[in-house]
């Protein structure tokens, strides 16, 4: 699905004098990387603030926690996406009120998002699920009509652009009043353990967030609120500060890989290529079919035996998820979310596919789904 060693072989004097740097300096935690790391990311994404943390579950639990959102909010979120979107609310004692996705673009539903609305919703977390963003401009209105939070799990799409009708265009996860991102080493800008930041343009949640972060600490052993302890280590930051001028050329590799894809299944009646929305680039985090009229399990086994991988994400939607079975929703609730679960594939994407790789796997693809 990924090949992250000859990724890493293309800039490996550079990686290997990052670690190299940190390890001479020992500033193993806090050091210097990491400080300079979030401001080049402020610099590429346009965010005024960046503050990183130990994962990108960590960076949604801790915007929650900085909006100072309380037992029994409402925080509304997609039925479709990864499971910490979901989990970090219901962790908080906050209540997960889960809407449909569109069918086509599988991101949140604006209408669902409307209807889910009460007097209790305090905040929405769309998920630009698999690097396109969720149509951001209507989301916006919405929350603001209602005095909602917007928190933007952007773990999937780091560089996607998206741009208002005004003609503004402005970075994933740097729309909302936060944004977060994950550098799992298989996302986009990945590093090489686990990593992830949140984005602001807020003061004051900035400072709020950054103590949360650091056990609730603003002044040394001086603690202010309840905190955790999540941190990026300096090693990561080397490696995601030698990767970052890379990123948009890995975007582009991406895009070059799904322009191939989307090229090959176009005249396809079964196999349904990546919709995309006319106001977001799409930054391809998964290149992932709709399998329509014909057995999706059966092609993936297919796959496999041609040595080609391919994965179901998401295969159980969250209302279906056994820790989250909750009276107000059963099956049938979220039917376009029940649907993908049922028809999505998602084929190798990275930024080192070739031509050969690509007309092997597409080649295969077609074989299985013949018309
Ligand atoms: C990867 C991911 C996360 C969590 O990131 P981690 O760094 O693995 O904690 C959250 N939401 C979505 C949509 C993701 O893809």
């Amino acid at each position: 699905m990924v090949d992250l060693q000859s990724q890493y072989l293309h800039i490996k004097d550079d990686i290997d004098r990052g670690i190299q740097d940190v390890i001479d300096s020992a500033a193993f935690i806090k050091g210097p990387k990491v400080a300079e790391f979030q401001a080049h990311l402020e610099a590429w994404t346009g965010a005024k603030h960046v503050i990183t943390t130990g994962n990108g579950t960590d960076a949604l639990q801790i915007a929650l926690m900085g909006l100072g959102l309380q037992k029994g909010d409402e925080v509304i979120t997609p039925t479709f996406t990864f499971i910490a979107t979901a989990e970090v609310v219901a962790l908080l004692g906050l209540t997960p009120v889960v809407v449909d996705v569109e069918p086509d673009t599988m991101n949140i539903s604006i209408e669902a998002v409307r209807r889910a609305i009460t007097p209790k919703t305090k905040a929405i977390v769309p998920v630009h699920l698999f690097g396109q963003c969720a149509d951001m401009e209507p989301i916006l209105q919405i929350a603001k009509e209602h005095n909602l939070y917007v928190i933007e799990d952007a773990c999937q799409a780091i560089g996607a652009e998206y741009r208002f009708s005004d003609g503004t265009v402005k970075q994933a996860g740097t729309m909302g009043d936060v944004g977060c991102t994950s550098f799992f080493p298989s996302k986009n800008l990945g590093c090489y353990g686990d990593g992830g930041a949140i984005f602001t343009n807020d003061d004051e949640l900035d400072a709020k967030m950054r103590a949360i972060a650091n056990h609730g600490m603003v002044v040394r052993y001086h603690h202010d609120m309840v905190g955790v302890n999540s941190r990026l280590d300096s090693i990561q930051a080397a490696i995601l500060d030698a990767k970052l001028p890379h990123l948009h050329d890995y975007t582009l590799a991406r895009q070059r890989a799904a322009a191939y894809y989307d090229n090959a299944f176009r005249d396809n009646p079964h196999i349904k290529t990546p919709t995309c929305i006319e106001a977001s680039t799409h930054v391809y985090h998964q290149y992932t079919l709709r399998l329509i009229g014909i057995d999706r399990d059966a092609i993936r086994e297919g796959l496999a035996e041609k040595g080609i991988p391919a994965m179901i994400y998401y295969p159980v939607p969250l209302h279906m998820q056994k820790a989250y079975q909750d009276p107000r929703y059963k099956q049938g609730d979220f039917p376009a979310a029940e649907q993908l679960a049922s028809t999505v594939l998602s084929l190798p994407m990275h930024t080192e596919l070739d031509e050969e790789q690509l007309k092997y796997i597409t080649c295969n693809i077609l074989e299985l789904c013949k018309a």
